[in-house]
């Protein structure tokens, strides 16, 4: 088994930077721009986006997260994925929400988280910013805003750290 650093925690850093501008010229700014963060990754990754924005606008910008439940099952039946507990403490309606993630692989917990936030209210539009795209889609799911493409075998794993205060510090592509 292997181990091969993709991104370490500058280049990390700068990615997150570089999709916070993305989302601030994508959207002329940040009226009615709010986060979704997916868990468990997704909702730290949005964290610091939010602090991001902050820093760049100083306005802070609406966070939320949603939870995709894993199930074998649905895995194995290749269903769609369902979904766990949701916080969204802000209105959807009318709402331009960047959902965030760590890694985009098939897109089915996207298109799950979709169904979540249209299931609340209805968004003006969905945007996806991603850590990490692995590749593999099974649905027509595209990021708007990728930190790195990382072509993978689909036996191989990436790895997404993060400290004990929950900031990414290392990226790697575990291969078995
Ligand atoms: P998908 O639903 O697109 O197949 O998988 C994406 C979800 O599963 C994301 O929430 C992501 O956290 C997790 N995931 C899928 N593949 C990987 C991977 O290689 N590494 C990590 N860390 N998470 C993954
Ligand atoms: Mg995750």
């Amino acid at each position: 088994k292997s181990e091969t650093i993709i991104l370490d925690e500058a280049a990390i850093s700068r990615a997150l930077t570089r999709i916070a501008h993305e989302i601030l010229e994508h959207n002329q700014g940040t009226d009615n721009v709010a986060l979704v963060g997916i868990r468990t990754g997704g909702d730290h990754l949005a964290l610091r986006l939010q602090s991001r924005l902050q820093d760049i606008e100083g306005v802070t910008v609406p966070l939320g997260t949603v939870d995709i439940t894993m199930y074998r099952d649905d895995l194995a039946s290749r269903g769609s994925l369902p979904v766990g507990k949701t916080d969204i403490p802000f209105p959807v309606d009318g709402k331009r929400i960047i959902l965030v993630d760590d890694v985009l692989f098939t897109g089915r917990t996207i298109r799950a988280a979709m169904d979540a936030l249209m299931d609340i209210g209805r968004p003006r539009n969905i945007q996806l910013a991603v850590l990490v795209d692995r590749g593999h889609r099974e649905l027509p799911i595209r990021p708007d805003f990728v930190g790195r493409n990382v072509p993978t075998a689909a036996s191989e794993q990436v790895m997404v750290r993060f400290d004990d205060q929950l900031r990414p510090v290392e990226v790697c592509l575990s291969k078995p």
